[in-house]
């Protein structure tokens, strides 16, 4: 914990936590050093975390980024932060990402930007920015994201990390603030393969809190890590010829294919017609369910509430005004949008259809193929202020990693090598829903 505070100090130009709890990790750290030496530590015993400031924690204050809610202490902590803290892991504090989640660059952030270790002058990807440069840059050993169209893949692309989306409903929800609740998931950063098999089998699992997490038994993904047959890999026509991807990545990506070809597995390259709908897909659906789930911040429970109100009415409007940033403004006027009743038929009822075409393909083809491959994104770590006034060009980052979310399948972005400038590129395996032990051991296989 103390080599972990040192390196918070020295890098906190970087940005990446909001809060550091120093000492209740030094007092935990203390805790668990006993339990070590009565031979009772859990499993965790001796791992730093740290947690996006999305997920609560019981006393602690969370803001979820944005200034709505500045000031909001929690009164119970996350399921995925108990089973943590229950297996003798030490959370070391909180960390900055984009706010409500919703964001490709931690720009979006009451907290100010984050910078990427790898080159200060680039984004670290979000919206789970600040959980992917506190691992990136040593000030702990794992941390927890959200992941609800590739929140935790593109920022572990873009600083060199293994990054872990989960099946939808693994991993139980209960204190993760909701962006699209059909989409959220949690994640995990880690430098390996082992450190987020060992992490995901802790916190997923039945949550009497959460009707929608999964009731199936949960596998020892870190004793399953082998990987010992020959693989069937698809690849996909129209993520390999996108005109957005950058040379370098796909070079790299192409690498890896050949490499397994070699190998002896079998790869094989598909094609997926409906790429372009992917995206025009989540959009619509997460600023629908977005705009659902943020009506509860209307100054009266949570938070911020305006000074400048002066009836119930303006204290809903100027809350909400003040309160919110530009893009959670966009995608709650975007998703009010596709749910009134004249617009509801031709957006949102159109996008449910397509992402049901989207998920049938995406599970067929996992039927017949283990593992899908892709680039995570089209492009390495991008400037800070490059997307900032074009959000098409912004929600384009998210092209690869939204499939599996729209499907709900779990997906790992691994390193995959660095273009010319230095800059980490990662790839993407999806594996078909519940296969998280053998995507952890192709993960561990590939890196
Ligand atoms: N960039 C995507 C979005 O803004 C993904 C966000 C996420 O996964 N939380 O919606």
């Amino acid at each position: 914990v103390n080599y972990y505070l040192q390196k918070i100090q020295t890098k906190a130009h970087l940005n990446a936590f909001v809060e550091v709890y120093r000492d209740s990790a030094l007092d935990q750290a203390a805790k668990v050093d006993e339990k070590i030496s009565s031979g009772k530590a859990g499993k965790l015993a001796g791992m730093v975390v740290g947690i996006k400031d999305v997920l609560v924690y019981k006393d602690h204050e969370f803001n979820a980024s944005s200034n709505i809610l500045k000031g909001f202490k929690s009164q119970f902590t996350a399921t995925a932060i108990q089973r943590l803290i229950d297996e003798d892991a030490i959370i070391i504090g909180r960390l900055n990402c984009d706010e409500f989640g919703m964001g490709s660059s931690n720009e979006n952030t009451c907290h100010g930007r984050v910078l990427n270790a790898a080159d200060e002058s680039r984004v670290p990807g979000g919206s789970s920015g600040g959980s992917a440069v506190a691992v990136q840059a040593n000030m702990c050993t794992v941390s927890l994201g959200t992941d609800t169209g590739g929140s935790v893949r593109q920022p572990a692309a873009f600083t060199g990390l293994v990054g872990t989306k989960p099946t939808y409903s693994r991993v139980s929800r209960w204190g993760l603030i909701a962006y699209a609740s059909s989409f959220d998931t949690i994640g995990i950063f880690s430098r390996n393969v082992r450190d987020s098999a060992l992490v995901m089998e802790v916190i997923a699992g039945p949550d009497n809190f959460d009707s929608t997490a999964s009731r199936k038994p949960v596998p020892h993904y870190s004793e399953l890590l082998h990987f010992g047959k020959r693989a069937k890999v698809a690849y996909l026509t129209e993520t390999i010829e996108s005109a957005a991807l950058q040379p370098e990545i796909k070079a790299n990506t192409l690498a890896v294919i050949d490499k397994l070809k070699q190998e002896g597995h079998q790869v094989e390259e598909v094609h997926f017609p409906l790429l372009k709908y992917v995206l025009p897909t989540y959009y619509i659906l997460t600023t629908a369910e977005a705009s659902s789930n943020l009506s509860r911040y209307d100054g009266v429970k949570y938070g911020y509430r305006s000074p400048n109100a002066h009836n119930l009415e303006s204290m809903y409007k100027k809350t909400r005004t003040e309160g919110f940033g530009e893009e959670v403004k966009r995608r709650i006027m975007l998703g009010t949008f596709v749910l009134s009743a004249s617009y509801h038929d031709a957006y949102f009822t159109k996008a449910q259809r397509v992402r049901r075409l989207i998920k049938e393909f995406t599970e067929e083809l996992l039927n017949k193929f283990d593992y899908i491959l892709m680039p995570t994104t089209p492009s390495t770590a991008f400037k800070f202020g490059e997307h900032s006034n074009d959000p098409v060009a912004m929600y384009l980052e998210d092209l690869f990693t939204v499939q599996a979310s729209v499907s709900g399948v779990p997906a790992l972005s691994l390193p995959n090598g660095t273009d010319n400038q230095g800059l980490p590129i990662g790839i993407q395996v999806m594996a078909n829903s519940f296969k998280e032990a053998e995507l952890y051991a192709f993960g561990n296989y590939l890196m």
